[in-house]
């Protein structure tokens, strides 16, 4: 029987989903993109219809009612559910797939509103519910999180006994024309990058330790293939509290993304005058909160997709030991933004987000990715995934270096 697949938001990153999984058709069956904005799935769902001749549905729905929730997974007969809304709506999505007992994807951990600050700890926590209702939950399955994970299980499996040390680059190097714009949701971003950074080593005792940085306090140059040096700083991100866990060895995680002096200058302007506050202001007898104000002036990341020209390159650079010899190999992605354009009306960053939640959805569907209970992606065989990146439109690259040699440079 046909399966059925509901995708809820449409925003950049939803409309790769839809758009992705409408290209998959005979895998995702009859597919329902809801989200709050019912016109903007009605947009995506006539530019699917044009251009690839597939008729998605579309519902309107408050992904922060349960209730609600309900009635859409039980009205749509979903299979699975694709939570491509903000990570706000998480909990309340996988609660609604508990009740519903259907299978659930999601591309970035659970936020609450009033707190800048993310984790795994209270999707883990529905671990045992997500086994008692006999479905699946996979967590982080966009680009980083998501297919750096997967790296870093495909290494761990074909490259290294032991890795000792990975560092997650991720490089875009795309130019979209405006003074100051965000590739992905705006207060998302900005609250992943005013934040403090950290990375996780290991002590003298050989206890794992957290280790935190001032924001932006560290920076590297890494020399990205087909870009070229870049300037890159030391945030915290989500995929190292599961790597942590899960790869074999490792005595040093880190990672980095690269942001220019413009938007630089641009994010510690804002943040100096309190633009970046996430808690309530009296603005003229009414309550704004500054960050959401200020993503309201700032582009919508879904409109970038025509005007970004550039490369994107994200990797995990990783030594460690094979045979008792040190071995050293960066894999890595390359997309061109402009050809993410011309095939599913999106720019780059929202492309190499939306393929991964496709693929991780499909490997649950035909049941190549298949358990009960929640999972982060590198707890799963990588290779279906590796190969699917590749005839999706993702395709990576395995760089062996020297035992000694470096990607990071000094200029
Ligand atoms: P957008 O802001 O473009 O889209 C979010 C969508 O969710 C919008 O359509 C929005 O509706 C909808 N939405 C928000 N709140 C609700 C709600 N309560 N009920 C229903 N729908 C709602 O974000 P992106 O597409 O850029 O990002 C989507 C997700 O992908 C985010 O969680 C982001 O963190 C994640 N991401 C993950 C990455 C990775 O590599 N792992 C990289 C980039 C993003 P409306 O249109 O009405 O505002």
């Amino acid at each position: 029987m046909s399966k059925k697949t509901l995708i809820i938001g449409a925003g950049g990153v939803g409309n790769v989903v839809a758009f992705k999984c409408a290209m998959n058709a005979e895998t995702f069956g009859d597919i329902t993109l809801a989200s709050r904005t019912i016109s903007k799935c009605n947009t995506i769902s006539d530019n699917i219809l044009e251009r690839t001749g597939i008729k998605i549905m579309t519902a309107q729905v408050d992904a922060d009612s349960i209730p609600e929730l309900i009635s859409l997974i039980q009205s749509s007969a979903a299979d699975i559910v694709i939570n491509v809304a903000l990570p706000y709506q998480d909990l309340t999505i996988m609660d609604a797939c508990i009740a519903c007992q259907v299978d659930y994807l999601d591309t970035a951990n659970y936020e609450h509103p009033d707190e800048a600050k993310f984790e795994y700890k209270e999707q883990w926590a529905r671990d045992q519910h997500f086994r008692d209702a006999e479905i699946m939950g996979l967590l982080g399955s966009g680009f980083d999180p998501g297919v750096t994970n997967v790296f870093c299980a495909y290494a761990q499996k074909h490259y290294f006994d032991e890795i000792h040390t990975i560092d997650i680059l991720d490089c875009n190097a795309g130019d979209h024309g405006y003074p100051f714009a965000t590739n992905f949701n705006p207060e998302i971003n900005l609250r992943e990058v005013s934040a403090k950074g950290r990375y996780w080593q290991k002590n003298d005792a050989g206890e794992g330790e957290w280790i935190e940085t001032e924001p932006m306090e560290i920076k590297q140059v890494w020399d990205y293939p087909e870009i070229g040096p870049k300037d890159s700083y030391l945030l915290y991100h989500e995929e190292m509290e599961s790597l942590v866990k899960h790869i074999k060895g490792l005595q040093r995680i880190r990672f980095f993304m690269t942001f220019g002096e413009s938007y630089l200058t641009h994010m510690k302007c804002l943040e100096n005058v309190g633009m970046l506050g996430i808690e309530e202001v009296e603005h003229k007898g009414q309550k704004i909160i500054p960050m959401e104000f200020l993503a309201t002036l700032l582009p919508d990341p879904a409109s970038l997709g025509a005007r970004t020209k550039g490369k994107t390159n994200i990797g995990i650079f990783a030594k460690g030991i094979k045979e008792g010899k040190e071995r050293t190999i960066y894999i890595y992605q390359i997309s061109d933004h402009e050809k993410c354009y011309a095939e599913v009306l999106s720019q780059g960053v929202s492309y190499t987000t939306g393929v991964p939640a496709m693929i991780g959805a499909k490997l649950m569907l035909e049941g190549k990715w298949q358990s009960k209970g929640v999972y982060n992606m590198e707890e799963f065989d990588p290779d279906p995934f590796m190969e699917e990146l590749n005839s999706q439109g993702l395709p990576w690259k395995v760089m062996e270096l020297g035992a000694d040699e470096n990607r990071e440079v000094t200029l």
